[in-house]
């Protein structure tokens, strides 16, 4: 479809009252832009986050709430949310990182999303707003539903985690600007060696970032040790559907699961 008007409110109530007639929201456009380019894009109106005032990023009291249309490079910049930067660098390239924004990365489809994997593993929540008003959601939802009709992401919000809790591996082709074959970030707490609680998002073995519930299971009161991890891994097969595409098989991906969640606790 050919794109008729684009928009660039300067609000998120401007931003609302455009979504309400229709259009397409974009964020940095690194996903719309290529669609609109090659003609496949679905809205013949665009609808532009880049003005609307939603790029802050706050961090205070070991909270931080993040605009949607903040880039992943502030996040990545940002001095309070430096345990981000490791998974931040293992997206896309710098130049794509100015553009993408965080909103944006909630939408994309599997193998891409890695701050989506991170943003589940924190349990951060989504301010949602749109023609209904305002409301939040868990990034859990949004991950699996999406968003209603004229609604958009205008913030997630996530608690920090404790020094010592946050995990982040990406497992990729190549070492740098390559999508994941296995994404995994994990916040969790261990006292004496032994896990008191624990959240485990994966990325790139399902058509949407997933929990791994059943590894979550088997490590509660067991000890962070290899053996341990690698049953987790094989557990967490039942909470994945992988899929084959240019990187990597589904086959491939399965296998190599407990690995990369090994690899996420141990280095
Ligand atoms: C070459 C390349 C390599 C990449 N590699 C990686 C990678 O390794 N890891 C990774 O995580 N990502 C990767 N990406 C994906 C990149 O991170 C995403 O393209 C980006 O995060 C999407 O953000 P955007 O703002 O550009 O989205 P846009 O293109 O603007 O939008 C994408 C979708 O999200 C919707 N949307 C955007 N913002 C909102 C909002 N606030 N509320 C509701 N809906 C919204 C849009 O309507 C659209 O459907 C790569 C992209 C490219 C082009």
């Amino acid at each position: 479809m050919m794109i008729q008007a684009v928009h660039v409110p300067e609000s998120a109530a401007a931003v609302a009252a455009h979504s309400a007639r229709g259009g397409w929201i974009m964020g940095g456009g690194t996903v719309v832009m290529p669609l609109v380019n090659s003609g496949a894009a679905t809205g013949s109106e665009l609808i532009s986050l880049r003005r609307a005032g939603l790029a802050g990023i706050e961090v205070r009291d070991g909270v931080a709430r993040i605009g949607a249309a903040a880039p992943l490079s502030s996040v990545e910049e940002h001095p309070g949310l430096g345990f981000l930067r490791p998974a931040m660098r293992t997206i896309a390239s710098p130049t794509i990182r100015n553009l993408a924004t965080v909103g944006g990365n909630l939408f994309v489809a599997q193998p891409y999303g890695d701050l989506a994997v991170c943003l589940l593993a924190l349990d951060a929540l989504c301010e949602i707003a749109g023609p209904g008003g305002r409301r939040d959601a868990p990034v859990a939802d949004v991950l699996a539903s999406g968003v209603a009709g004229g609604e958009f992401v205008t913030a997630v919000v996530v608690t920090l985690p404790e020094p010592g809790t946050w995990y982040y591996h990406k497992a990729m082709r190549r070492r740098l600007n390559s999508a994941s074959i296995v994404t995994v970030a994990s916040v969790t707490r261990t006292e004496d060696g032994v896990v008191t609680s624990t959240r485990i998002a994966l990325g790139g073995v399902a058509p949407r970032p997933v929990r791994a519930v059943s590894a979550e299971r088997l490590l509660r009161d067991r000890p962070l040790s290899p053996e341990v991890l690698t049953e987790a891994g094989e557990a967490a097969r039942s909470d994945t559907a992988p899929f084959d595409d240019a990187y990597a098989s589904a086959w491939y991906r399965a296998r190599v699961l407990p690995v990369h969640l090994r690899r996420a606790f141990t280095g």
